[in-house]
């Protein structure tokens, strides 16, 4: 269930402290140690799973339960009116902690953080051609 080496697993058993704010059975949520902005808390699930394809599919309904509540509490004490869900799996992707887990991250207008630029397909066949390579990696999964 616990993983002796990892920082969140140490955080779920107490022998790292955190800024909670919430925790049931499944899930824990504490701020961020390093926030992009004030209030960006971080959800995970108390059982060490290493990130979204590890992670038993009941614990992501419990994830995202706990989300909306934790991210509205969040939002209202940061005084936000939005939030952003981030989930970083892998190393590539900015995984750092290997550890599942969600960023609740409260925003507001104008307050200078960037979404990730978008750029469209070179034309309609590339990207037709790439839905068709994921339904084919979808079928070749189950
Ligand atoms: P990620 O890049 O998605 O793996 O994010 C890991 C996050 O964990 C980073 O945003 C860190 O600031 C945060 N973090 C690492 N150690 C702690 C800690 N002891 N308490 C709170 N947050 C932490
Ligand atoms: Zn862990």
């Amino acid at each position: 269930m616990h993983d002796a080496d990892c920082i969140f697993c140490k955080i779920v058993k107490g022998e790292i402290p955190c800024a909670r704010l919430y925790e049931d059975d499944a899930v824990l949520a504490f701020l961020d140690i390093a926030p992009v902005a004030p209030g960006h808390a971080l959800l995970i699930p108390k059982a060490h799973h290493a990130d979204l394809f590890a992670l038993p599919p009941v614990l992501g309904t419990a994830l995202t339960a706990a989300a909306s509540r934790v991210g509205r509490a969040v939002m209202a004490a940061a005084g936000a009116t939005g939030l952003n869900l981030q989930m970083n799996n892998g190393p590539s992707a900015g995984q750092v902690v290997f550890h599942a887990h969600l960023h609740l991250i409260p925003r507001q207008a104008g307050d200078g953080l960037a979404l990730w630029p978008g750029r469209p397909y070179a034309d309609p066949a590339a990207m037709a051609a790439m839905a068709e390579a994921v339904r084919q990696a979808f079928e070749s999964l189950k």
